[in-house]
C-alpha cells in the first residue's frame, strides 16, 4: 500500500520514533503454548482471589521431596514491604519484576534456613494500593497495579526457590492487618484448624508497622499493625531489625490495649460511683432519655437491659432509617473518630434533670472475649 505524501504542514510535527515494541509473549511461552499438557512444566506460582478481596499466591517447587513438617506445625509470617523487600528505584510505588531489592542481604539466606529447619514460610501483606475491580477495558485481566505485584512476586519467589505463599489484603475488611483474616485463611490452606496444630509458641511475624518512633537512623513507622496482627494472633513478634538484624528488642507499650477495659471493668464492679448502687428508675409518665457514647460502648444493651422493662421507647438512627448502624459488618474508624471530636460532656445547666455515668462492662461469652480483646484498627494502617 503506497502512502499519500504528508501535508505540508507536516515539518511542524517531530520526525516520527521508530519505537521497539516490546512483546511480553516470549519464545519459550508459544513454545510452551503449543506443549501437550503432559510435557508441560508445572506453573510454580498459582494464584487465586478470595471474595474479590484477598490474593493468594502459592508457589511450589516440583521434583523436591516434601518437606518434613510434623504437628505442630511452625510457622514463619514475615510482612512484604520494608521486611523482606525495599524499593531499589526511587518511587516506593513503582512495583515491578526488577523495581526491589532485599531488605537486608542476610534475608534470602534467614528464610531459606527456617524452611529447612521445618517452618511454613509464609507472607502476609496489606495492598490497599491493587485494586481488583473490573476494569471494563480489559475484561478477564488483571488490573496494571495486580499485574505488577504478580510480576514482582514472581520475581521474588523464584529466587528463594522453595514451597511459600503469599497473603495481600486489598480491602478494608477482615482480611486487612491488624485483624486476622489472612492467619485464618493460611490455617484453612494448610489444613490447620484443629486446636494445637500450629506450634504457636515458636510461632513469628516479623514486619516494620510497629508503631515505633522516630530515631537518627529511623523514620517514625508508619502504623502498629504488624505488632497488632501478632498479638491478635498470638505469636512471638520481631521487627525487621531485630529479627534480620539481630538488634536489641526495644521496648513496646499499647497505646491503646483494648483488653485493659475488660480489667478495669470487673474490678471496678460494687465500688466505685454512685451508678453502680443507685439504679435507673423513671422518674414520671413523660421522660427523655438521651445516650452519650461511642459506638460499640453499649448504650443499646443498657437500653434493652434497663430502659425497656420500664416502658421506655428506643429511637435511634436504624429506626428513623438515616443509618443502619446495627446491620453493617464492620464500623469505619471516622464513626470512633468523630464521636471523639464531637463529644462534649453533658451538664445539669443544660437543663437535664439527672445525668447518669455507666461504666463500660464487658458482657459475652469467652470466645466473645477474646474477640473484642484484639487490635482491630492500627493508625495509619495501610
Ligand atoms: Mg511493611
Amino acid at each position: 500500500m503506497k502512502r499519500s505524501a504528508p501535508p505540508t504542514n507536516a515539518s511542524i510535527s517531530p520526525p516520527p520514533v521508530k519505537r521497539k515494541v516490546e512483546s511480553t509473549t516470549t519464545n519459550k511461552a508459544v513454545a510452551s503454548f503449543f506443549k501437550p499438557t503432559s510435557q508441560k512444566e508445572p506453573e510454580k506460582l498459582i494464584w487465586r482471589t478470595v471474595n474479590n478481596s484477598l490474593i493468594v499466591g502459592r508457589y511450589n517447587v516440583p521434583n523436591v521431596p516434601p518437606q518434613t513438617r510434623t504437628l505442630p506445625v511452625k510457622v514463619a509470617a514475615f510482612d512484604l514491604d520494608d521486611t523482606i523487600i525495599v524499593p531499589n528505584t526511587g518511587s516506593k510505588w513503582a512495583r515491578s519484576a526488577t523495581s526491589w531489592k532485599w531488605w537486608d542481604s542476610s534475608v534470602p539466606g534467614r528464610l531459606k534456613q527456617l524452611y529447612e529447619d521445618g517452618y511454613l514460610v509464609v507472607v502476609i501483606s496489606n495492598q490497599g494500593n491493587i485494586s481488583l475491580k473490573d476494569n471494563s477495558k480489559s475484561l478477564q485481566r488483571d488490573t496494571a497495579s495486580l499485574n505488577n505485584l504478580k510480576q514482582q512476586i514472581g520475581s521474588i519467589f523464584r529466587q528463594l526457590d522453595f514451597p511459600l505463599t503469599i497473603y495481600a489484603a486489598t480491602d478494608q475488611d477482615r482480611y486487612r492487618k491488624p485483624r486476622v483474616g489472612m492467619w485464618q485463611e493460611l490455617l484453612e490452606d494448610y489444613e490447620l484448624l484443629a486446636e494445637g496444630a500450629v506450634d504457636m509458641a515458636s510461632s513469628f511475624y516479623v514486619g516494620d508497622a510497629a508503631g515505633r518512633e522516630k530515631t537518627d537512623k529511623r523514620r517514625k513507622d508508619h502504623a502498629t499493625s504488624d505488632r497488632d496482627l501478632a498479638a491478635n494472633i498470638g505469636i512471638k513478634f520481631w521487627t525487621p531489625e531485630e529479627f534480620f538484624r539481630n538488634e536489641s528488642t526495644e521496648e513496646y507499650e499499647h497505646v491503646f490495649e483494648p483488653a485493659k477495659f475488660l480489667d478495669d471493668a470487673s474490678s471496678a464492679n460494687g465500688t466505685k460511683k454512685d451508678f453502680v448502687t443507685s439504679p435507673f428508675t423513671k422518674q414520671g409518665t413523660q421522660e427523655l432519655v438521651i445516650f452519650c457514647g461511642s459506638p460499640g460502648a453499649g448504650k443499646s444493651t443498657f437500653y434493652w437491659d434497663v430502659l425497656q422493662p420500664l416502658g421506655f421507647e428506643r429511637v435511634n438512627q436504624d429506626i428513623l432509617k438515616t443509618m443502619n448502624p446495627e446491620k453493617r459488618d464492620m464500623l469505619p474508624g471516622i464513626a470512633f473518630k468523630s464521636f471523639v471530636q464531637r463529644f462534649q460532656e453533658p451538664t445539669l445547666k443544660e437543663g437535664f434533670e439527672e445525668i447518669y455515668e455507666v461504666d463500660f462492662e464487658f458482657k459475652g461469652s469467652e470466645e466473645q472475649k477474646k474477640v473484642w480483646s484484639r487490635y482491630w484498627v492500627s493508625k495509619y494502617s495501610t
